[in-house]
């Protein structure tokens, strides 16, 4: 490059929330290299699926179809006292746990990643970097050689041992226990007949999730047992397993076994001028419900874009600090939710225990209960409260609508968000919006949406790249909504200018006109009573 920059991104870290990370940013045009001191993909499951939210996300950049090719879909985690939270009631195309492994969804990303022109380094570390006012110079080494690279910006998702973390001075405070914690992928004589069981016991839980294809997911916490550093033996996990679950499951055939210590931490910043930190590297919490994986690829849909809209220059101000203004407190909330959710499945105290039997036998079958249990769970409900934006539904995501054109093609909502613009939904004319002057920033659609509650009453909504609500409005007159539009995507994407229609890093093919459509959508939710 000619300004001095090996790269304008360097991502450090190729697991699943930089990968993700350098799609969005490709798929914006920002020239991005993934340095990865892994010689090969890991081979490690670690993480066993995807929820609704990130199956969403996915959606809405074209990937969602190739993990539910790969996955195994469960429609609810069961508890073996009673109970259970359904997944299949929620108001979703993706309505489900994809269980999946790690390994698989790193491979289906990093073929994207390639595809979209970002160069993946392996057998490479960072040691570590200086950061200046016009960029990071950063010292990478392979095979005990070291050369410095020079880019923008440098972010690390380079997982709980961050590297660029440390280096930033950011503390991660919080606690790790000191309890045992295991997990194996094995095969199983006496499988339970449920995809996703969880067994809780005095002291202890027991997870059991099919991957579908004949092999478990098995994980015990134990907080009768103290913390070893000795490898995890088959017959320690036989026993353990079914000390907890109550019944020898004939497990055989282990092709993972692990160990694993239980953290809970959180950075207390997500940047330092030009360098920040997303995914493992900024939050660590218990692996009860299956959140880490889900929550980084989050983050790392909400910093791509607005990264890439501050490197193409039309950010505006606070953008980028936006990011951990939105997503540090979602993590702590999600900190928070494990911890509780942990400390009650293995408890010991009888009280508790009572309190759990309540919860999982009587408030679960409430209906608005389990729908609101499963949305967050899903990664559904989350809405950025504190983000930059205006109307009833800012901040929050953008639910599964299908979209009727004129011509009566049924279209979902997240697939107008496959290229990673704004999308402005004009919902009473049957004109699109006039964003000609933000160019490719803004894919302008006019419909309509039959829906209960501020969806159905929204006149005019914009929608982020990355799938929630940066504006809504109600008025009714069209010139008064025309000039709110205007006035909400200024806000957003900058002030027009001469120029500003094909920006430098949006180098998109759009449709020359945009589509004119109706939307209809079905938000009624369905919880089966028991
Ligand atoms: C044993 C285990 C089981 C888990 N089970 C689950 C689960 O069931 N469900 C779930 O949601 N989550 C689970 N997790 C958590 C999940 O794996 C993480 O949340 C997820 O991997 C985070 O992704 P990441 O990209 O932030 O970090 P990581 O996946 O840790 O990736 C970081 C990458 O950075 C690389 N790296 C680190 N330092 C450097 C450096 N200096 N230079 C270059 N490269 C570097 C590493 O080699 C690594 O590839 C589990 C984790 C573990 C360890």
């Amino acid at each position: 490059m000619s300004n001095g920059l090996s790269q304008q991104v360097i991502i450090v870290g190729a697991g699943p929330v930089g990968l993700t990370l350098a799609c969005e940013l490709a798929l914006s045009g920002v020239p991005t290299r993934v340095i990865e001191r892994r010689a090969w993909r890991t081979k490690e499951s670690r993480a066993m699926g995807l929820y609704p939210g990130s199956m969403e996300l996915f959606d809405s950049r074209g990937l969602a179809e190739t993990f539910a090719e790969f996955g195994n879909p469960a429609d609810r985690i069961t508890l073996s006292t009673g109970g259970s939270v359904e997944l299949s009631a929620l108001p979703s195309r993706y309505a489900y746990l994809n269980v999946i492994p790690q390994s698989v969804i790193e491979e289906i990303l990093e073929t994207r990643a390639r595809e979209l022109g970002v160069e993946i380094v392996r057998r490479t570390e960072v040691v570590e970097f200086t950061q200046d006012e016009t960029g990071v110079t950063v010292v990478l080494r392979t095979d005990g050689v070291q050369r410095q690279e020079r880019c923008a910006y440098l972010v690390g998702c380079d997982g709980s041992h961050s590297v660029v973390r440390e280096q930033l001075g950011i503390d991660f405070g919080g606690s790790t226990h000191q309890y045992a914690a295991m997990l194996a992928d094995v095969r199983l004589a006496k499988a339970p007949l449920e995809k996703v069981r969880l067994t809780p016991a005095p002291g202890a839980v027991g997870v059991s999730i099919a991957y579908g294809d004949g092999w478990y997911r098995l994980a015990c916490l134990d907080r009768s047992q103290p913390w070893s550093d000795e490898p995890l033996t088959m017959e320690v996990l036989q026993q353990t397993f079914a000390r907890i679950v109550g019944y020898d499951a004939g497990l055989h055939s282990p092709r993972w076994l692990a160990r694993f210590k239980v953290h809970e931490r959180l950075a207390d910043r997500y940047r330092v001028g030009r360098v920040l930190i997303a995914g493992d590297a900024a939050h660590l919490h218990s692996p009860l419900g299956g959140q880490g994986m889900n929550l980084g690829i989050h983050d790392a849909f909400n910093l791509g874009w607005k990264l890439a809209a501050e490197i193409a220059g039309w950010a505006p101000p606070g953008l980028l600090d936006s990011y951990e203004v939105e997503r540090r407190p979602v993590a702590a909330a999600t900190i928070r939710m494990t911890e509780r959710a942990t400390q009650m499945v293995t408890s010991a105290s009888s009280r508790v225990r009572g309190m759990r039997q309540l919860v999982t036998g009587s408030v679960l079958r409430s209906p608005r209960v389990q729908r609101a249990v499963a949305a967050r769970i899903a990664g559904l409900s989350t809405s950025y409260v504190d983000g930059p934006g205006e109307g009833s539904l800012a901040g929050s995501r953008t639910p599964g609508l299908t979209l009727h054109t004129v011509g009566g093609v049924p279209v979902q909502v997240h697939e107008l968000l496959r290229n990673g613009t704004f999308v402005h939904l004009e919902l009473r004319g049957t004109e699109p919006a006039d964003t000609a002057d933000w160019g490719e920033l803004v894919t302008p659609v006019a419909g309509r949406i039959v829906a209960p509650g501020p969806w159905g009453a929204a006149s005019a909504v914009l929608i982020r790249p990355d799938g929630h609500v940066a504006w809504s409005t109600t008025t009714v007159d069209d010139a008064d909504r025309a000039a709110e539009t205007a006035a909400a995507i200024t806000t957003w994407c900058g002030t027009p200018y001469p120029g500003r229609r094909v920006p430098a890093g949006w180098p998109h093919d759009f449709p020359a006109e945009a589509p004119v459509a109706v939307l209809e959508v079905d938000l009624a939710i369905t919880v089966p009573e028991r």
